[in-house]
Parts: structure tokens; C-alpha cells; sequence
């Protein structure tokens, strides 16, 4: 069964089409980039082979229209009637969507609702959702949430102490992100060690530009580090991450700043671009932090010491862990950060592998470590396909 699975971003479309048969298989992938920009183009992968094509993309109908004549003209299909399902990667499913639904006038309708939450992303992804319906309007479409995994939290996980009444008329409540990959990583994790998914305690860190921790218990989701919006949690590239809220009216007051302003602060020059002043990116962090760079260093052990307090609370959270996974760009490349945040469990018996640690190895766990440590690639446009597949099949 072929599957296409889409992510709508407010000025890109990221694509994948899969065979899924016995064995998943991608037989295109790519990105229609610079959407409404001056400098659009597209790019994919084919066979191996990396093609990139420059051209003007008015709107995400033309990067759409594109993106299919090239799925034509590379002879993958011969007609789209042989696609079956469309995935959507959908940001915000607020209360309304813990599964993933299929695509109607209704369903489209409370997305467009729900960007009040998520204003960068769910009317991104509703434009995906609107040009398949025109383009391709036989075809069935899926909406999967990257809140979904997580709507498996009790309320006293997803509680805040502000007044309850806020969560009645706002909405105001955890709901998590990046659940597709903690989702897919966990699982992944639970068929590597060959144990079952539902007997399982697993600590999920997906550590990319945007970082979020998971904890997974019995194949739930049952507490992460980002909450109503994807600020909260461990310190990230430009988010501030967790901070006393206090500070937010405190310096509002003192510099005399917008909510824009301060909305700002908060999302694109804190984190680690803030502590440092140098960058957001771990990999130049480190080797200036090898040069000599106190404020790099100091931004990497915050990073590493903070991750490690989160693991701590989700042990805590699940009475104990089977197994510590690290993925996204951060999570799979950076040792140093993976070897600062695992020495804080040697307490429990978790012994690291140093070699294996150093080269991104799948398990960098000893081998007579209580607690398994791991790297596993994110994938989350896989799972977008198979959560399509399990509801159209
Ligand atoms: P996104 O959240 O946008 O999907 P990624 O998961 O690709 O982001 O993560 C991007 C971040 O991962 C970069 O900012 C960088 O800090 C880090 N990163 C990417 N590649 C490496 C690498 N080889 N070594 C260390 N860190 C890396």
C-alpha cells in the first residue's frame, strides 16, 4: 500500500512516499522549500540519487502540484489512484484529537479552531490538508497529532496551579510535542531489546532544535517536559525552556517590554543562544567550549544537568526505568551532551560505554548496566505512515 505523508510548514512542504508491505519501504523523498519567498526550489531524493530542482512556488497549491508531477514524471506511480492515504503531521489536536482521524470538513474545521494554540503551525498544516482535498480529493487523508501520544496523561500530570478555571475557559493545560517520535522511538527502543512495549519504563529525550522529554510507561506517554506550548521543559537552542514565572512581569517592568517583545525573548534568544551569546547549535558550543569558552561550556552543562534533573523526576514519575533513549540531532550526534546527562545515574547501576557513546552506537549502555542507554534514530514521518495505514487498511 503506498502512502504520502506530508508536512505542511508555513513556508515549506516536506514529503515522503512510502511502499508499506511487509517491509517499509520510501521511494521519494523531499522538501518543496522558500514557499511564497524569493528563493524557492525543491528538493528530493530518489534511488540514492539527490536531485534539486530552483523554481518559483507561489503557494503550497503550486509546491503541491510540483511535488506530484515529480512523483509522475520519476515513473514511481503510474496514476495517483495508486496512492492510498495521505498522512498529515498535524501540531495541535488540543483535546479534541488523542487518535489519529480521518480528514473532513468537520475535522478541519476544529484545526483551524485549535490555532489559537498552535498559531506557527496548525494553519500550516490546515493548507496541506486543503490543497489535498483539491488536488487529490479521492484520496483518503489523516490527520496525525504530535500531541496525540501524550493525551494518555493523568490530570495531575497536565494540571498546572493556576486557577482551574483557566483550564475550563482557556484550555490551559500540558498537552506535550514531538509525540510521533517519542511515540516511534519508545517502540522502537522496547523491539531492539526485544521486550514488550506494554511492560515497559522508557525515558524518551528527543533533543533537536526544539527538545522535549518523554516519560512512557506500559507504551503510554504519562508525563513530558513541554506543556501548553512547546517553551516549556529543558533549556533548547533559543527557548528558554522552565524559568520562574515571575521573571516574565519582572522584566516586562524593568525594560519595559512588549508581550510581543517578551514572547520573543523567551522563544528566539534564550537557551543556549542566550546563555552563551555565541550560538544555539551544540557543535559550535562544544568546540569553543574546547577553546577555552567558559560561558559555551557552562551553556552545555546546564543543558546536560537539566535533562538529567527530568530524567530524575520521570524515574521517580514511573517508580523506576528500563531504558534511556536519545534521539533528534542533539540526541543521535552529541556524546558530550549524552555522557553529562548519564554520569547523574550511577547511583541506579547505569553504566555508560564510552566507545560505544563516542560513535552514536544503538545501545551505549555496558553491557552489565541495570538501565539500558540509547541512541535510535527519529523517524516520524514512518509513523505518520503507519498510524495512516493502521486506519485505512
Ligand atoms: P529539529 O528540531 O528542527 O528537527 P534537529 O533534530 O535536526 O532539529 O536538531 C537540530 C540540532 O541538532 C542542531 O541545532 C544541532 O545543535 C544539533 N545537531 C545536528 N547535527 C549534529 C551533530 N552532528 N552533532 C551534534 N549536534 C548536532
Amino acid at each position: 500500500m503506498k502512502i504520502l505523508v506530508l508536512n505542511s510548514g508555513s513556508s515549506s512542504l516536506k514529503f515522503q512516499l512510502f511502499e508499506i508491505k511487509e517491509k517499509e519501504d520510501v521511494l521519494i523523498k523531499g522538501i518543496a522549500d522558500g514557499i511564497g519567498l524569493k528563493d524557492s526550489f525543491i528538493l528530493y531524493e530518489i534511488k540514492n540519487k539527490i536531485k534539486r530542482i530552483k523554481k518559483k512556488i507561489k503557494n503550497h497549491r503550486e509546491a503541491l502540484k510540483d511535488v506530484l508531477d515529480i512523483i509522475l514524471a520519476e515513473d514511481i506511480i503510474n496514476s495517483f489512484n495508486e496512492i492510498k492515504a495521505i498522512g498529515h503531521r498535524a501540531v495541535h489536536g488540543g483535546e479534541d484529537f488523542k487518535e489519529p482521524v480521518i480528514v473532513n470538513d468537520k475535522v478541519m474545521k476544529k484545526i483551524d479552531e485549535l490555532s489559537s494554540l498552535a498559531p506557527l503551525h496548525n494553519p500550516a498544516n490546515l493548507i496541506g490538508m486543503k490543497v489535498c482535498k483539491e488536488l487529490l480529493s479521492k484520496i483518503k487523508q489523516v490527520a496525525v497529532f504530535d500531541t496525540g501520544f501524550h493525551s494518555s496523561m493523568h490530570e495531575k500530570a497536565f494540571i498546572y496551579g493556576i486557577p482551574y478555571t483557566y483550564y475550563k475557559k482557556y484550555g490551559i493545560r500540558r498537552y506535550g510535542f514531538h509525540g510521533t517520535s517519542h511515540h516511534y522511538v519508545s517502540k522502537k527502543a522496547a523491539e531492539i531489546l526485544n521486550k514488550d512495549y506494554k511492560k515497559l519504563k522508557i525515558i524518551s529525550c528527543h533533543l533537536g532544535n526544539g527538545s522535549s522529554i518523554a516519560a512512557v510507561m506500559n507504551g503510554k506517554s504519562i508525563d513530558t517536559s513541554m506543556g501548553f506550548t512547546p517553551l516549556e521543559g529543558i533549556v533548547m537552542g533559543t527557548r528558554s525552556g522552565d524559568i520562574d514565572p515571575a521573571i516574565i512581569p519582572f522584566l516586562m517592568k524593568k525594560e519595559k517590554l512588549s508581550v510581543k517583545e517578551i514572547d520573543d525573548m523567551l522563544n528566539k534568544k534564550s537557551g543556549l543562544f542566550g546563555i552563551s551569546g555565541i550560538s544555539p547549535d551544540v557543535r559550535v558550543l562544544w568546540s569553543s567550549e574546547k577553546k577555552g569558552n567558559k560561558k559555551a561550556g557552562l551553556a552545555l552543562d546546564i543543558l546536560g544537568y537539566r535533562i538529567a534533573k527530568y530524567i530524575g523526576a520521570y524515574i521517580a514519575a514511573m517508580n523506576g526505568v528500563d531504558a534511556i533513549v536519545f534521539t533528534a540531532g542533539i540526541g543521535e550526534n552529541a556524546f558530550y551532551i549524552r555522557e553529562r546527562v548519564l554520569k547523574h545515574f550511577e547511583y541506579l547501576g547505569l553504566k555508560i560505554n564510552k566507545t560505544r557513546n563516542k560513535n552514536n552506537e544503538t545501545i551505549i549502555s555496558a553491557d552489565n548496566s541495570k538501565i539500558k542507554a540509547m541512541v535510535i534514530p527519529t523517524n516520524e514521518e514512518l509513523q505518520i505512515a503507519r498510524e495512516t495505514f493502521e486506519l485505512v487498511k
